[in-house]
């Protein structure tokens, strides 16, 4: 042990390497010194705990190279751009829509300058952030007054904490959702400080179960859309309208939390029937909730459209400041909503609608393309196969989208280390398996990313 130590080299020995100073030079200084320090440590410690093995061999060289590659990780962005090999167009964890061309013109126009964002630029004062988007969101949406904050579970969170606090609300057994990554509605409900008042039965409810809970204590009636699982079968919901009417008797204010809200009508696309936020707002909800950055394409961000009597309270409410959206996002929400007044150019535009409404020649002619160069590599085996993308981001749950798959397996690497490596390329592509193949779906890949997928393809094959 004595002697592993002694062999360790001194800060100014790897200092005094060439390629770190190759490396001091690009990267501050203190930073190198600093991981230094942290990998000879570690070493020292490894030595102590009798963690290394009788051949291990101390070299400066290998030294350097860990400080070589800690300095790249450290220095090089950690949030960073992906291949979306997956297929899933909205995928939460890879970041959900991607932006227009002309929003993301938007968001660096305001990044780079200073902006009108609380500046009423005719009257030479303060304005509202919230002005920006107003006239767009009313005529959209056939709403009186509107309101976005952070994400939409956000929105929530406010309109309940604003509309039910210390009250009860009054929600279908089936509709007591859970959307990935801990938004719950009880939970939500709690935080909120109203109490959950669930009726009916998990796949049947009935206006009359809703009329026979409504007291004196009622403060809202709450739809919520299950915008990731769907009651088949024997089931009955209570419609909208029907809520309302009651909710207008009692004099007890109706909100439609939607999700993944959308603006167009997708049957049109061919796809099952989903609300959308118009036929929730004609149909007289007087508070609607959803995503920004959902079916809508735009960034993340949470829409609450509804009737002028509830936005205000909702926009006086405390915690509103609390999570109030900010210029980026506003910016590309307002470039987003603007494409929708335009429906010829719409699909063209917002990235997610035309990724979800791609023509399936133009998917075969995608994967055709990629698997052609990919065959010409030596060590795996290539097929386009007929498949199905997903919606994903909690929309449209039972809807498969056509696509054609590329499906790659390999004599060299099994389904799951081709998967893996691929994923530690840069970018890092991701793929998924099936039925040991390593499958690539075209749909949520950009054109330029299929030569890149061929390289990374080369890179792999070439280092077994
Ligand atoms: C997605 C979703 C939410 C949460 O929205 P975020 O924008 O992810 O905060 C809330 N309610 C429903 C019904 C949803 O589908």
């Amino acid at each position: 042990m004595e002697e592993y130590l002694r062999q360790i080299p001194s800060v100014d020995q790897i200092l005094a390497n060439e390629s770190i100073e190759n490396l001091s030079k690009r990267y501050s200084h203190q930073v190198v010194v600093d991981i230094i320090r942290e990998v000879i440590d570690e070493l020292r410690q490894q030595i102590l705990a009798g963690e290394i093995s009788e051949d291990f061999a101390i070299s400066t060289e290998r030294i350097v190279k860990q400080v070589i590659k800690r300095t790249d990780e450290w220095i090089n962005p950690n949030l960073k751009a992906v291949i979306n090999g997956t297929g899933v167009v909205l995928h939460t964890n890879l970041g959900r829509s991607l932006l227009s061309q002309s929003a993301q013109e938007r968001i660096l126009e305001v990044a780079n300058n200073y902006s009108t964002l609380e500046f009423d630029i005719e009257a030479g004062e303060r304005g509202s952030r919230y002005d920006h988007l107003h006239e767009l969101l009313i005529y959209l949406t056939g709403a009186e007054d509107c309101l976005v904050v952070n994400n939409n579970a956000g929105a929530v969170l406010l309109a309940l904490s604003t509309l039910a606090q210390d009250k009860e609300v009054i929600i279908s057994r089936s509709q007591l959702v859970e959307i990935g990554g801990s938004f719950r509605i009880p939970e939500v409900m709690e935080q909120s400080g109203a109490q959950l008042v669930e009726v009916g039965a998990t796949n049947k409810t009935h206006l009359s179960d809703y009329q026979a809970a409504i007291t004196e204590d009622t403060g809202l009636l709450l739809q919520v859309h299950t915008s990731n699982y769907r009651i088949i079968g024997f089931s009955k919901q209570v419609g909208l309208e029907e809520l309302v009417e009651l909710g207008g008797q009692e004099d007890i204010p109706v909100l439609s939390d939607l999700g993944s809200g959308t603006l167009v009508d997708f049957t049109e696309y061919g796809f099952s029937p989903e609300p959308t936020v118009q036929e929730e707002i004609a149909k007289g909800a007087d508070v609607v909730t959803f995503s920004g950055d959902k079916l809508l394409g735009g960034p993340q961000a949470g829409i609450i459209v509804g009737k002028q009597k509830y936005i205000e309270q909702i926009k006086e409410h405390p915690l509103n400041r609390a999570l109030r959206v900010d210029k980026f996002t506003l910016a590309g929400l307002e470039e987003t909503l603007r494409a929708y007044l335009d429906p010829q150019t719409l699909l063209e535009r917002v990235p997610t609608l035309r990724l979800l409404t791609l023509d399936s020649e133009e998917l075969k002619a995608a994967a055709e393309k990629l698997a052609h160069g990919l065959t010409k590599l030596a060590g795996i085996t290539v097929e386009v196969a007929k498949g199905y993308s997903q919606v994903g981001g909690g929309a449209f749950p039972t809807e498969k989208l056509p696509t054609y798959l590329v499906k790659v397996s390999s004599d060299l690497l099994s389904a799951h280390e081709l998967n893996q490596r691929l994923r530690y390329l840069e970018p890092p592509l991701l793929t998924y398996i099936q039925d040991e193949e390593v499958i690539i779906d075209p749909r949520t890949v950009k054109e330029e990313e299929l030569e890149m997928i061929i390289a990374h393809f080369t890179t792999v094959l070439e280092e077994e």
